[in-house]
């Protein structure tokens, strides 16, 4: 167990957690919304500090980040918990499992161990995935610091929901991220996810500020987020904010308590692709569906491949010094470390 870090001491030996916009208001021997942050008469301390409940090689493309050293490895953990109550969640069995479960699970690694099988496994990137980074932030900020001195760079697959002092503690050592706007109405954060859209558009903000390379995720579920008026605004949303983030548009399968819904069709897919097209983005892809020609990089001015994919394997990677080998114009992403 390890002391929080961002959090008020109130009066009557409450706490108020900032590492998220909930910010919840804990009483003593309760725990935060996230399930994995508890107050202990009066000092707030994380429960999955070193609890790790995943931990895997994959490739980036996984995560997924297209225009961020493609055909790399990167190391990905996880502890239990999340922030989110999504009915579709993918990861339910390990994100939910405090709510659900009322459990705690993980083997014990410290951000040392962490930074060595990275090392060890040849990636160039730590992912703090899964589940959600912000609800196991000491362990994540711990293991990314240590990371940056030996060389790796970090990456967030998140939510979005974390506060911006949060994001100012990681942002020295945080490279890319893959936030998931899963929709852009207040009722489906509200509904489906038990949380709100603004905090979200905020952090992509912030991000966008900051520097920090990032992609953007949306899973399209049939008739709750799919339609046109809706992928129309919420692309205008990310063009406004930067024409070239990618934006991977994923399918939906039947999963946790979403199971009454059928999969997303590629059409479906296809078509929300467009519409991130016409809103002015220069790189939208397709997710879920291996083999699909969406999961391709083609260059933005003159239409050549640049990177074949399949799955979540790069074929063959043809971009020059981060230029297109046809005409030779800069393709947006970091492709050298
Ligand atoms: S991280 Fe957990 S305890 Fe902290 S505000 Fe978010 S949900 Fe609440």
């Amino acid at each position: 167990m390890k002391e929080a870090y961002l959090y008020k001491k109130l009066e009557d030996k409450k706490v108020r957690c900032h590492l998220c916009n909930h910010r919840c208001i804990i009483t003593e021997g309760q725990r935060g919304l996230c399930g994995v942050r508890e107050n202990h008469s009066g000092t707030l301390v994380s429960l999955v500090y070193g609890k790790v409940i995943a931990a895997h090689c994959d490739p980036i493309e996984k995560k997924p980040l297209f225009h961020f050293l493609p055909g790399t490895r990167s190391y990905s953990v996880a502890t239990v918990g999340c922030n989110f109550k999504c009915l579709f969640c993918q990861n339910s069995d390990i994100s939910q499992m405090p709510s659900d479960h009322n459990r705690i699970m993980g083997d014990d690694m410290t951000p040392d161990q962490i930074v060595k099988d990275a090392l060890d496994s040849r990636a160039v990137t730590i992912s703090y995935t899964y589940t959600e980074p912000t609800i196991y932030f000491e362990l994540a900020a711990d293991t990314a610091r240590m990371a940056v001195s030996k060389g790796l760079k970090n990456v967030f697959v998140s939510n979005g929901y974390m506060t911006e002092q949060c994001l100012e503690e990681i942002f020295p050592d945080l490279h890319a991220a893959n936030v998931d706007l899963k929709a852009f109405s207040q009722r489906f954060y509200r509904e489906q996810c038990g949380a709100k859209l603004e905090p979200v558009l905020n952090t992509l903000k912030t991000m966008k500020k900051m520097g920090v390379w990032l992609e953007v995720t949306t899973l399209l579920i049939p008739g709750l987020n799919d339609s046109v008026e809706e992928l129309r605004d919420l692309a205008r949303f990310l063009s406004d904010l930067d024409p070239n983030i990618p934006w991977h548009i994923s399918r939906f399968h039947p999963t946790y308590h979403l199971t009454g819904i059928s999969s997303t069709s590629s059409d479906s897919i296809r078509r929300a692709r467009e519409i991130g097209y016409e809103a002015g983005l220069t790189y939208v892809y397709s997710g879920n569906i291996p083999g699909d020609e969406g999961e391709k990089t083609f260059c933005h001015e003159c239409g050549e491949l640049l990177i074949d994919r399949f799955g979540f394997n790069v074929v063959q990677n043809m971009i020059t010094e981060g230029r297109c080998p046809g005409c030779s114009s800069e393709i947006p992403g970091v492709w050298t470390y």
